[in-house]
């Protein structure tokens, strides 16, 4: 059974003061006009929100995967653009935290713990998502320095970041299979570019783009971890970073749904009286309640299995899948117990269903999910 400690619930008190003052009051002006409010990135730094998980000694707070739930699924409440920014940000500290070298995590990680720098992950391309191996970007090893070259799409942080960490194929072993290798490369390296920004159904106070490298030269200090890494560092940060990342975000989508609709069902008067006494929107809440707290124990556990060390693919992969679906179920369920309040945007809720649909796919489509919740169950 899993529990909060005292410090934990201190830590989330501390968060939610923070994000009612300081983002629940601008979450949707962000939103209308597509601003990503990285100007609040120091702050956070500075409260331990974007590093949570790193190391002191490099900068952060210092503490585990339930501290980083915990600040997410807050952040999320109000603002689920803001929390997939933070998110991915935390993408690219996980990989050079759990796969640099050390002066690698000297020299990036204390600017990125803090917030003064922002980082992104660029895996996915036209060719590979879901299929990341099917990834056509290349890196040639020539006179001495990596050249790379190649484009990445769906890239959140893609025209914010300031270090950005790259796979791309380096060759082929001898069965003919591509070696896939990560390098970590810096905005203002030449030939490093941001494209288009893609304008997304939700999650509009986040910034998805693409970037490119146009013959990147990078010394070989550059590289993360060995040649050949790079699926191993893709397949972990996306499986433990990212979709445990995502599952505390749809957590706090689908607490704000739960919210939303305790409040507007306290406050809508029909036939004379709260609109909660009819029995039907009593389901509603009763329906929401479950979603939540469903998600809410599975990403809480696979959270803490994380910070015990313990194998959790399958219990991320199940946080996640639970939480999306639920906060799709949760918002479209408010948007219908509103009547025509649901559609109106000063309310909400049609946001919430939004973000949902547009986090989707990041950290891995329901499908996939299920894919790996099966083999997984087949396997134990
Ligand atoms: C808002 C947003 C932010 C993102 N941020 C990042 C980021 O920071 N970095 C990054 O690298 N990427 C990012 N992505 C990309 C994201 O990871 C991909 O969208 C995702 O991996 C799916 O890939 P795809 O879009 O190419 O879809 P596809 O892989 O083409 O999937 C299409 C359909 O095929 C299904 N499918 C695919 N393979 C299988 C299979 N084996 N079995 C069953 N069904 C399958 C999928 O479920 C889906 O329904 C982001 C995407 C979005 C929308």
């Amino acid at each position: 059974m899993f529990t909060f400690t005292e410090e934990q619930e201190m830590l989330r008190k501390v968060i939610r003061e923070f994000v009612e003052a300081e983002v629940a009051p601008k979450a949707q002006e962000w939103d209308e006009a597509n601003h990503c409010p990285v100007e609040l990135f120091p702050m956070l730094g500075e409260m331990g929100i974007v590093g949570t998980f790193v190391p002191e000694e490099y900068g952060g707070a210092g503490l585990g995967f339930v501290e980083r739930s915990i600040c997410l699924e807050e952040l999320a409440r109000h603002s689920a653009g803001l929390a997939i920014t933070v998110m991915a940000h935390q993408l690219c500290m996980g990989g050079i935290l759990n796969f640099g070298s050390e002066e690698q995590k000297k020299k990036y990680l204390p600017d990125l713990a803090t917030g003064k720098k922002i980082g992104s992950l660029s895996l996915t391309e036209a060719t590979g998502g879901s299929n990341f191996m099917g990834q056509k970007s290349t890196g040639e090893y020539k006179d001495w320095q990596w050249v790379i070259n190649g484009r990445k799409c769906f890239i959140t942080n893609s025209h914010l970041a300031d270090v950005d960490l790259w796979t791309v194929i380096t060759g082929q072993n001898e069965k003919g299979k591509p070696i896939m290798t990560a390098f970590i490369i810096d905005k203002d390296t030449p030939g490093h570019t941001a494209g288009r920004t893609e304008h997304k159904l939700g999650l509009c106070s986040s910034n998805t783009g693409d970037v490119s490298c146009v013959n990147v030269k990078l010394s070989p200090q550059q590289m993360l971890s060995q040649e050949g890494d790079g699926p191993k560092i893709a397949l972990s940060t996306i499986q433990e970073v990212g979709r445990a990342g995502m599952s505390a975000i749809c957590l706090g989508i689908l607490r704000g749904c739960l919210e939303e609709s305790v409040k507007f069902s306290n406050e809508r008067i029909i036939y004379g009286k709260p609109l909660n006494k009819l029995m039907n929107i009593q389901f509603t809440i009763a329906e929401n309640k479950l979603d939540y707290e469903s998600a809410k124990l599975l990403t809480y556990r696979a959270a803490s299995m994380k910070d015990k060390g313990l194998l959790c693919a399958c219990e991320f992969a199940l946080a996640k899948y639970a939480g999306n679906e639920g906060a799709i179920r949760a918002a479209k369920r408010t948007i219908d117990m509103m009547g025509g309040y649901g559609v109106i945007n000063e309310y909400p809720i049609g946001r919430f269903l939004r973000d949902t649909l547009a986090g989707s796919t990041a950290g891995g489509t329901s499908d996939i999910l299920k894919v790996v919740i099966a083999a997984e169950t087949l396997k134990r």
